[in-house]
């Protein structure tokens, strides 16, 4: 039997790197945690091995096959597991009134329904996949003002500004803040600069998708280190900070820090300029929205700042990074455009992953899907999805047109 105190979590994605992140915390805390789902796309052996130690109510596949496949892999087993498959699969999990916490941690699009299904079902959601917030901005703020759901940012710069902004009567996020009336003058979002901060950009058009993704200071997925090699992690991001701190764009700046220990910063009218500091290990932020507003151990060690001994600070260079000015176009343009311009990304960035397109042409072939598709209102979930659509087949479209890896300077 459950202690009824014990909140129940979710894990949306709960194989890849903030997953097993977050086992890890939730391990270390059972007399407040229990496991309620675990969901994986396809590696059924890993999750097959979550379930063993963690014995949750369901577990979530893509397909059928998978289902098949796992529950072939668990038969005999004496486990309360029961195995579903699909997006009402992940809906259901993210939406049960037994759940209590919802971890968002499936990377792209995938995310979008068992995020926003978490969100309208009033859960406390932690969000990690900023990619659905990205490309559905104003169905989360709708749903967050009419369900009461809490949403907490998992990505480090966005607990970081949490962290460093007034909060009185808790967290108001998702397009209640008042930075303004709080004395915020503007949020300085961090960002390394990645592996190629400061590579030859002759060099750019040749480097190799394990290049892109042995991230400096980070281990993460393999789409989102991509995208820390483009900056577009950081131009996502831009726009994830205007939608969870309702703050306009000229609020936002973007600092490179190379040593990832500043998670960000948040500057106000009296000269205060608040960080937050940390060892670069996603567990610190997991931990404080898992327990918000109180403290819990996550795993991570002190950061030494006498070890560290410097930190370093210096602009973005928006020529070798056009990502940023793409992301901050789309947020400009609004409506739909960040939709088009996070799946024209994801689309090029697999592509890249799969040697199908050279790292540089990366963002020539979002600019080229953001010139053509249209913007338009997001009206709902269709709109979205509608939109995503059309630029994924517009990507798909510019993709076809190239024969091989194009040359340097191509595209
Ligand atoms: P990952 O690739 O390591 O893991 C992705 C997870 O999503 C896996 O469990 C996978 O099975 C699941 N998944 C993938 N496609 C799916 C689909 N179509 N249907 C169902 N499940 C699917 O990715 P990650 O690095 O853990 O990143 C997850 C999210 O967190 C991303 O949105 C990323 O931008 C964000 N994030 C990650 C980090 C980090 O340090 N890794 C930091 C900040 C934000
Ligand atoms: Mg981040």
């Amino acid at each position: 039997m459950q202690s009824p105190q014990r909140q129940a979590v979710s894990i949306l994605g709960s194989t890849g790197s903030i997953g097993v992140s977050t086992l890890d915390v939730l391990a270390r805390h059972p007399q407040r945690y229990s496991i309620y789902a675990l969901t994986a796309r396809e590696r059924v052996g890993e999750l097959a091995q979550q379930c063993r130690r963690f014995s949750p109510r369901f577990a979530v596949v893509a397909g059928e096959e998978r289902a098949a496949e796992l529950g072939e892999l668990l038969a005999g087993e004496d486990l309360p597991t029961e195995i579903l498959w699909g997006v009402d699969g992940l809906c259901r999990v993210a939406a049960d009134p037994a759940v209590d916490t919802v971890m968002a941690a499936i990377v792209g699009a995938a995310g979008l329904r068992p995020t926003l299904a978490a969100v309208e079902a009033g859960k406390k959601v932690l969000l990690a996949n900023k990619e659905s917030l990205v490309m559905a901005g104003p169905l989360f703020v709708r749903a967050l003002a009419a369900s009461g759901a809490s949403l907490l940012p998992i990505d480090s710069e966005h607990n970081a500004i949490f962290q460093c902004l007034p909060q009185p009567g808790g967290p108001r996020l998702g397009g209640g803040y008042d930075l303004e009336g709080g004395g915020v003058e503007k949020i300085l979002l961090t960002g390394s600069g990645g592996p190629f901060r400061a590579r030859d950009t002759g060099d750019l058009h040749r480097v190799t998708p394990d290049e892109a993704c042995a991230h400096p200071n980070w281990s993460m997925g393999r789409k989102i280190s991509v995208d820390s090699a483009t900056m577009m992690n950081k131009g996502l991001e831009f726009i994830e900070a205007c939608l969870l701190f309702n703050a306009r764009p000229e609020q936002i700046e973007v600092v490179v820090h190379p040593q990832s220990i500043v998670h960000s910063m948040v500057q106000y009218r009296d000269g205060s300029l608040l960080a937050q500091m940390g060892n670069p290990d996603m567990r610190t932020p997991i931990a404080h929205a898992l327990a918000f507003p109180e403290r819990i151990d996550s795993g991570v060690a002190a950061l030494d700042l006498i070890a560290q001994g410097r930190l370093d600070f210096e602009a973005p260079d928006m020529r070798r990074f056009p990502c940023l000015r793409l992301a901050r176009e789309a947020m400009d343009a609004g409506g739909s455009a960040p939709t088009s311009l996070n799946a024209a990304n994801e689309v090029a960035v697999e592509a890249f992953l799969e040697g199908r397109l050279a790292f540089t042409s990366i963002p020539a072939v979002i600019e080229r899907v953001m010139k053509s598709a249209q913007a338009v209102e997001l009206t709902g979930l269709d709109a979205v999805e509608a939109a995503d659509r059309n630029a994924r087949a517009l990507a798909f479209e510019i993709l076809g047109a190239l024969q091989g890896p194009p040359a340097r300077g191509e595209l």
